[in-house]
């Protein structure tokens, strides 16, 4: 019998907050296919309550099983992880690595518009935060704070840094974490949200570890992230995956897809009468 635990195990991971089109059958089937013959998870990426719909989470399932997709039911559903999410960030809370921010997003433009700040760092999550409440304690929390991490204390925290795989077509190879990419590029990224217990990074990076995901395959509009998800890996003692970041389908113009763009949605393409054999030539799989 084969040994499980020698498989590769990925994972599709959208937000039901629009119909899929094009671009997510493409990072689905490269997913489904790089895990072959290991398991294929589909996650339910749906902590932003406000703009997530109950029917587009199940135009997810139907799209994908249409397309020919299988995975094992029932899928993990971030909304219903909050308080792994919440042990994670007291993990980090506790290692002196977060503080509370209590800036607006006009207050943080505010800052960065400052003359001596300089054109302001565009990182993964937009312009980087200037580091306005950085002294503040976490007692000092308020219910409408974000939760941010102090990224020098969490360079200083871990040391030697950790790197990563990437195989994807664009940055192929390894990847050795820079203290100062991190710090001028990422910065004090925000780990739990006004009203949600987490973001993004926060999430992905607790249910890839609990998931056991070991080849994590996503569009490489992602890639600049990762380097703040290993990081928090590093920092919360979790493992880290190689990492596939695939190219993006575009339109015509070259602009990449949007969940708002109708006519490419999968659904839209389906009641036309597309084959799941037309959806692959038309994203040349
Ligand atoms: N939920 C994210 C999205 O829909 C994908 C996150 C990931 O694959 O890490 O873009």
């Amino acid at each position: 019998m084969a040994c499980s635990a020698s498989l590769r195990r990925t994972r599709f991971a959208p937000s039901p907050t629009g119909w899929l089109h094009l671009g997510h059958a493409y990072a689905a089937l490269v997913a489904a296919g790089r895990a072959d013959p290991g398991q294929f998870l589909l996650r339910i990426e749906d902590i932003d309550r406000a703009r997530c719909r109950t029917d587009y989470e199940q135009a997810i399932f139907d799209d994908l099983e249409w397309l020919g997709l299988k995975w094992p039911r029932p899928v993990l559903r971030q909304s219903n992880r909050m308080d792994s999410y919440e042990t994670a960030l007291n993990q980090l809370i506790s290692l002196g690595l977060c503080y509370p921010c209590c800036c607006t997003r006009g207050d943080i433009r505010a800052a960065l518009s400052a003359p001596q700040e300089g054109a302001p760092m565009i990182g993964p999550d937009g312009p980087v935060y200037p580091g306005t409440c950085r002294a503040r304690p976490m007692a000092a929390a308020g219910s409408g704070d974000v939760i941010r991490l102090n990224m020098a204390r969490a360079l200083d925290h871990l040391g030697d840094l950790p790197d990563f795989t990437e195989t994807g077509p664009t940055h192929a190879g390894h990847h050795r974490l820079h203290p100062d990419w991190l710090r001028r590029q990422a910065g004090d990224v925000v780990l739990a949200r006004r009203g949600f217990g987490t973001s993004y990074h926060l999430a992905v990076v607790v249910d890839d570890a609990a998931q056991g995901i070991t080849d994590v395959t996503r569009g490489e509009d992602l890639f600049e992230a990762t380097f703040v998800h290993v990081l928090l890996q590093a920092a919360l003692e979790l493992p880290t995956p190689s990492y596939h970041h695939h190219s993006l389908i575009r339109d015509s113009e070259g602009k990449r897809l949007a969940k708002r763009d109708d006519a490419r949605a999968l659904r839209s393409l389906r009641a036309q009468g597309a084959t799941p054999a037309d959806i692959r030539r038309l994203i040349g799989l």
